[in-house]
């Protein structure tokens, strides 16, 4: 989608700090990080939520979500852990909607979320 900022970045017309990339998915580091590592992960294609991933390809689910770990283990916070959050909605408090997977690290977290 032209005017959407995530397909933008993933195109490559709106700079990142893309920190992996394969053929289905790109991630790249936050710009207005809230923890130490704050990185987002997207799928290349479109999708406005998790509430489209069913009408995206079969295995977009497995690429999106296998990329998390490794994105981790680059980022060496595999060993003390880290939390994965997807915004879903307005109640969720979902900005940009482009389904985005954020995985935050480097410091320890509470819960519940706010
Ligand atoms: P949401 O609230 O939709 O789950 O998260 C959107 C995230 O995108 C926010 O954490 C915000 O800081 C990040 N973000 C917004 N605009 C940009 C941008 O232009 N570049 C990058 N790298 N991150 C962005
Ligand atoms: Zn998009």
């Amino acid at each position: 989608m032209s005017d959407c900022l995530f397909c933008s970045i993933a195109a490559g017309d709106i700079e990142a700090d893309v920190v992996y990339e394969d053929d289905k998915v790109i991630g790249f580091r936050d710009i207005n990080p809230q923890a130490p590592v704050h990185i987002l992960v997207i799928p290349r294609q479109h999708l406005a939520s998790l509430n489209e991933l069913e009408s995206a390809a079969d295995d977009l689910p497995a690429s999106l979500f296998t990329a998390v770990p490794e994105i981790a283990r680059e980022a060496g916070v595999v060993e003390n852990g880290y939390r994965v959050v997807v915004n879903n909605g307005d109640d969720a408090g979902q900005e940009v909607e482009h389904l985005h997977v954020h995985i935050l690290a480097g410091r320890g977290m509470g819960w519940p979320p706010g």
